[in-house]
């Protein structure tokens, strides 16, 4: 297959993945990522069309809930290894609630969404503290997004990621996750420990869906 992968850029060994009626899903065999052939990419209406039918809102409880985990690890960072003097949301959606959480909680955050708050912060800030929940499997170019929140990150940075993680192909054929048109980049542990190695930070994962990265 003559493809390039969108996180690592290599152009070669990209191999069918998955496909079903609506997509076709390529593997990457570098950066392990899996994501959906071009052709097959939301247009930004139909992107916005699906995230005007969700219902996050400063009023969803199970919202918050959800975005409560993030939040939790942030804490923990916070009361146990880094001051954190300023903080950025990357991909908030319309309703930035994790960005009011933290605000009220830890420090002053910025928030940052291509469709509802498109203005990137300064080039020159950096953040003690990025998050990305339920974001980075949005992302038609994740090679540039990771960059530039890498680029973005303190010396002590840390960088908090929400999404679910590709395990198998065989889970991936039943996976609800995938189903949803906007989700596009699919990530996994190896995907994940490759970029930290590649930009010079450690990863961990405190849960199913959840990955930090730190400065090493
Ligand atoms: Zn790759």
């Amino acid at each position: 297959m003559n493809l390039v992968c969108p996180l690592c850029h290599f152009n070669q060994h990209q191999t069918l993945f998955h496909s079903d009626k609506k997509r076709t899903y390529i593997q990457c065999q570098r950066c392990r990522l899996v994501y959906v052939s071009r052709e097959c990419l939301p247009t930004l209406l139909e992107e916005k069309r699906e995230y005007d039918l969700h219902e996050n809102s400063f009023d969803d409880e199970g919202y918050h809930r959800f975005l409560s985990r993030a939040y939790d690890v942030a804490a923990t960072e916070t009361e146990n290894f880094i001051y954190v003097k300023n903080a950025l949301d990357f991909g908030c959606g319309p309703a930035p609630v994790l960005a009011a959480t933290l605000s009220r909680n830890i420090a002053e955050v910025s928030f940052f969404d291509p469709l509802y708050f498109p203005c990137l912060p300064d080039k020159r800030q950096q953040f003690d503290l990025i998050t990305c929940t339920e974001a980075i499997e949005h992302f038609h170019t994740p090679h540039e997004e990771w960059h530039w929140i890498v680029s973005r990150l303190s010396e002590n940075g840390v960088f908090i990621v929400m999404t679910k993680r590709v395990i198998s192909a065989s889970r991936f054929a039943q996976w609800h996750y995938k189903n949803d048109l906007t989700h596009v980049s699919f990530f996994s542990d190896f995907t994940f420990t490759y970029l930290a190695a590649k930009s010079a930070l450690t990863v961990s994962f405190p849960s199913d869906d959840i990955a930090v990265f730190k400065r090493i």
